[in-house]
């Protein structure tokens, strides 16, 4: 039934395809959601298949899907390929530990903490901190909440919520801290939305106020969400003056670099989070910025006994050999959990703390590239600003949700929309560091082409 070697010889004639068929046509054919069971064959069947067909069922199936690598996919907050975080993750499933105990996972377990204690060196944390890899920036957000949470009320991990507590965030933020406060038992009527300034960016002032107010009415002021590049426009809330806030109230105060919290590389950028060493937990997800395959994730947290105290617990049948810090269990939200370090490793091994570095600084100089273009081409109206890799634009004041609907459908290049206050744009998210500017100016030139070339388009004004 088994035979890896074989299989290997099959996965690589699978890779070597589907790399060609990126260069070929790197937007993907489009099925129509309704159409797809009857487009390509997903059935699950009775007997077994025979190897040629089994492969060309592969091949039909990963022609078909989005292609996230290519140098005409823009929708997301990643894209591109590190090829040498790739080796890791291939490395991470045949290895197949789990990471929560030195017995199963050995030097794995080593190459998750140094990753751990060389961002927490960039944050500035000190020598007290630790972190863990949960399963993404929402998991993230949500860990960070429950240490603010047990922080405020210890007792809360005993006997549940019995007190009003209140948690702020920006209205820009990431819709997961809505979810979390709900499964956290805050509940969701207890997050204030604090209004963010016309670059989009958490108002301090009206952070303080409310936190007055709440505290006048009886609520219980226990987690401040600071956002390190906002989903929308790239946006950086000002860690430092909230920072002032919170330790004034003693609220648990958690930094959301999801997106853009990889500028801890950054010799040029990292001011962008200017005060995130004050914060009690830092997140930042390695497979945005730093174009590692996803899921890789890391929350950082000032003091490790939060982390501790909120996510351990005993079980004897599982932690029985090596201590605490070895047995990462004892930390993390999983039981049994994907190793989501090594891939990582890998890439930060190879090109070295300098390279993370370019890597970062790459996607700035693409956007700032893009920026340049918008701006001395009037057909073109701009609605992001400076130090954003997230490049918000309209073009002749076509609908954007009409014309992204379009690129798509018509495979030109994917890219998606966003809004800010009362305003819709297409949002260039230029994040793979292996565009060259001239990708760049490829994705306007293909934009264009197309709305010459489908003048019902330029009817669709906003
Ligand atoms: C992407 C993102 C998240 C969510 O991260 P996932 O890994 O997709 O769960 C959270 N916050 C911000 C600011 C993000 O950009």
């Amino acid at each position: 039934m088994s035979n890896i070697n074989k299989d290997l010889t099959l996965f690589n004639e699978l890779v070597e395809a589907l790399i060609n068929e990126e260069a070929k046509n790197p937007v993907a054919e489009r099925i129509e959601a309704s159409e797809l069971y009857d487009t390509i064959d997903l059935s699950l069947n009775q007997s077994a298949m025979i190897d040629d067909d089994f492969k060309t069922t592969l091949q039909n199936v990963l022609v078909a899907t989005p292609k996230t690598a290519t140098n005409l996919f823009f929708n997301q907050l990643f894209g591109g390929r590190q090829s040498k975080a790739v080796i890791g993750d291939l490395l991470a499933v045949l290895l197949n530990n789990s990471m929560y105990t030195y017995k199963v996972a050995g030097p794995q377990v080593g190459i998750e903490q140094e990753i751990i204690r060389q961002s927490c060196k960039l944050v500035g944390y000190g020598s007290n901190s630790n972190g863990t890899f949960p399963t993404g920036g929402s998991m993230s957000n949500y860990m960070g909440l429950i240490m603010g949470r047990d922080a405020k009320d210890p007792n809360c991990r005993l006997d549940g919520m019995t007190k009003q507590l209140i948690i702020y965030t920006s209205k820009e933020s990431h819709y997961s801290n809505a979810k979390n406060a709900s499964f956290a038992g805050i509940g969701r009527n207890n997050i204030r939305y604090i209004k963010a300034d016309s670059k989009g960016r958490m108002i301090p002032d009206l952070l303080e106020d409310q936190i007055k107010q709440d505290i006048k009415n009886g609520g219980i002021p226990t987690y401040v969400n600071a956002t390190a590049g906002t989903t929308v426009l790239g946006a950086f809330d000002p860690i430092d003056k909230i920072a002032d806030i919170t330790e004034k109230y003693k609220i648990w105060l958690h930094v959301d670099g999801a997106y853009c919290g990889s500028l801890i590389f950054s010799t040029k950028y990292k001011h962008l989070l200017k005060g995130v060493e004050r914060s009690n937990s830092f997140s930042y997800n390695a497979h945005k910025m730093l174009g590692t395959p996803l899921s890789c994730s890391i929350i950082l947290v000032n003091d490790k006994k939060q982390l501790y105290d909120s996510f351990s617990n005993d079980a004897s049948y599982l932690y029985q050999t090596d201590g605490d810090d070895f047995n990462l269990g004892k930390t993390s939200f999983q039981c049994g959990r994907r190793n989501d370090a090594l891939k990582f490793w890998t890439l930060w091994k190879s090109v070295g703390t300098n390279g993370l570095e370019k890597i970062v600084d790459k996607q700035f100089d693409l956007a700032n590239f893009a920026l340049e273009y918008i701006r001395s081409n009037s057909d073109y109206k701009l609605y992001s600003f400076d130090n954003s890799i997230s490049v918000c634009f309209n073009y002749k004041n076509i609908d954007p949700t009409a014309l992204c609907t379009a690129l798509y459908e018509e495979q030109i290049t994917v890219v998606g929309f966003g809004s800010f206050e009362n305003d819709t744009f297409i949002r260039l998210v230029t994040i793979n560091a292996n565009n060259e500017k001239q990708d760049i100016l490829n994705f306007f030139k293909v934009l264009e082409d197309f709305v010459a070339k489908t003048p019902n388009l330029l009817k669709l004004k906003s």
